[in-house]
């Protein structure tokens, strides 16, 4: 079991710069890989959410680029956010109705959310065996499995010590 959090970002204080550019850098690749285009709005909404580790909701993002660019539509927004989670690059936080990037979307992986109640940081961390159980029990009752998301709200090391 690979472990998707890395201490580097679970601790805080800590370059995000460095976060921000892997990100950017992951997806450039991931897209030119897939043959995707990373357009220059889908590049910006994507930094846009890389901006912290606290998820961001769709508004908030239309704020900050409608400040950009007054002609910014909400559609142009929800486009860039469809293609950016169909990439794998942004994970959407139901309980939040917000959107987190990953910063692992070279690799595939079966994570649950770890979303800290205090700061609002939120965490992927790397949950595929209980992703198979869970498939695999509900098979046993004849129910196929399609999609499953996992979050997990609690406080984090930082808010905690
Ligand atoms: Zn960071
Ligand atoms: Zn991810
Ligand atoms: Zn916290």
């Amino acid at each position: 079991m690979t472990h998707v959090i890395d201490s580097k970002t679970i601790q805080h204080p800590h370059n995000h710069k460095s976060c921000l550019q892997q990100a950017l850098h992951v997806a450039e690749q991931v897209c030119h890989q897939k043959g995707l285009r990373l357009t220059p709005i889908r590049r910006r909404i994507l930094e846009l959410i890389c901006t912290s580790h606290k998820a961001i909701g769709a508004y908030e993002l239309l704020d900050i680029f409608h400040a950009e660019d007054a002609k910014a539509k909400p559609v142009t927004i929800y486009r860039a956010l469809d293609f950016l989670m169909e990439a794998g690059l942004v994970h959407k936080v139901e309980s939040l109705n917000a959107f987190i990037a990953c910063l692992h979307a070279e690799s595939q992986h079966k994570s649950v959310i770890l979303i800290c109640t205090q700061c609002h940081n939120a965490y992927e961390m790397d949950a595929e065996p209980i992703y198979e159980q869970l498939f695999a029990l509900s098979k046993s009752i004849q129910f196929t499995p399609h999609y499953l998301t996992l979050e997990l709200q609690g406080i984090c090391s930082h808010c905690a010590a």
